[in-house]
């Protein structure tokens, strides 16, 4: 028997859950790309899109996916032949990283492995003794892989205490509108992120926030084309300049009351939310797991990301557990991704709750009560009573 009928809760780290409200603002057709209220509305939603990045500098809309953004980013501050320091926390530092070598920038990678922060310094002393001459260092705020966390004002530290010139440059998409980031406030030069994670609209928008800084090095860099420029984008001279072409109008829609909704929360407040509610994650996580074999991924708490959780289950009933919470109960939980190949049998021992933006207290009680239930069904071994653990969490925390 099936128990999935109802509301289900999609809880893959991205695309996240999408709110009613941001569903009917984009529920209409196209309107005027020309003239009238699209085009009134720009001025307050890059204002939105700057407050919710903590910056007063600049920001570029691209329809695209994050994949986009990493080359928009990349394309208007490198030239062929630069070279760039990228301390890897996971898979999506290679991703971003490849895009580089394919645009002709040669990349250094200093790989920290699966589960542990970048050494700052070590960071430090490779900057110090830099005979490369590195214009950035690509840093990923979460990993969605890992969902290590990386300090990002460390980063900054570090490449301050070697006297460096390097852009800083952070790819925010698993975490803004989740965790806590300040762009001006932490030295960040460029900033990138999506629609779809903690900005809680559908895929197809990314934005890459700049600084003057980075914006000096868009002079010289000739990775640049025409798509990806970021100056008719983020100084518009007419409306179309901010899309290079039609507006992506209903997902405009979508965003502004995305916006709207984390605007009234309160930003410290959403980040409070995520933060207790990751708690009780990671509670319940770390109970089932003094029996048998299941672990986080990431073993220290301040490492941990806020919107999202990779677990080790050590057996290769991790498939089985998802397949049931999804087929049983509707609840959808992701893959592991980028800690093993799809042929290696290991590939079947990792999963992530994401747990991302429109996510509320009984969602992720449910959610751990699900996958508790899924456990005892597979023969997933672990230590009953987990949820208990994170209702204290949620007793004490709200
Ligand atoms: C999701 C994600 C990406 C890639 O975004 P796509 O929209 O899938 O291209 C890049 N970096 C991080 C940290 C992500 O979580």
């Amino acid at each position: 028997m099936s128990l999935a009928h109802g509301v289900s809760y999609l809880a893959i780290p991205g695309p996240s859950v999408t709110p009613e409200r941001v569903l009917r603002a984009m529920h209409r057709t196209s309107p005027n790309i020309y003239e009238g209220a699209l085009p009134a509305m720009m001025p307050a939603l890059v204002a939105s899109l700057k407050a919710v990045a903590r910056t007063e500098h600049n920001v570029t809309i691209y329809i695209t996916n994050g994949h986009g953004a990493w080359e928009a980013a990349l394309t208007n501050t490198l030239s062929r032949g630069d070279r760039i320091l990228v301390p890897a926390t996971g898979r999506f530092s290679h991703g971003w990283a490849e895009i580089a070598r394919v645009l002709g920038v040669e990349v250094d990678i200093m790989d920290f492995g699966k589960r542990d922060p970048i050494d700052m310094a070590a960071l430090t002393e490779r900057l110090k003794t830099d005979d490369r001459g590195y214009k950035a260092v690509l840093a990923v705020h979460t990993d969605t892989s890992t969902s290590l966390r990386t300090d990002i004002p460390a980063v900054r530290a570090a490449i301050d205490a070697a006297g460096h010139p390097a852009l800083l440059m952070v790819d925010c998409m698993a975490s803004l509108g989740c965790d806590r980031f300040e762009m001006d406030a932490w030295g960040v030069d460029v900033m990138l992120a999506g629609s779809q994670k903690g900005l809680m609209t559908p895929p197809g928008l990314a934005f890459v926030w700049f600084n003057d800084k980075a914006d000096r090095a868009r002079d010289t860099a000739n990775c640049v084309t025409w798509a990806w420029d970021w100056r008719p984008r983020a100084f518009p001279k007419i409306f179309s300049n901010y899309f290079g072409g039609t507006a992506p109008t209903l997902h405009l829609h979508g965003l502004r009351e995305a916006l709207d909704m984390i605007e009234e929360e309160g930003l410290e407040n959403v980040w409070s939310r995520h933060a207790s509610l990751a708690r009780a994650v990671w509670a319940a996580a770390e109970h089932w797991g003094t029996e048998g074999t299941l672990e986080l991924n990431v073993r220290q708490r301040e490492l941990r990301g806020h919107s999202v959780t990779a677990f080790r289950a050590g057996s290769e009933r991790a498939t089985a557990l998802r397949r049931w919470c999804e087929d049983k109960a509707g609840l959808t939980l992701g893959i592991g991704l980028g800690m093993t190949e799809p042929d290696d049998p290991a590939w079947h021992h990792f999963f992530r709750l994401g747990h991302m933006g429109h996510v509320s207290a009984q969602m992720i009680l449910g959610a751990l009560a699900t996958m508790e239930a899924g456990m005892k069904a597979v023969g997933l071994p672990h230590a009953p009573g987990g949820v208990v653990k994170a209702a204290e969490v949620i007793a004490a925390e709200a």
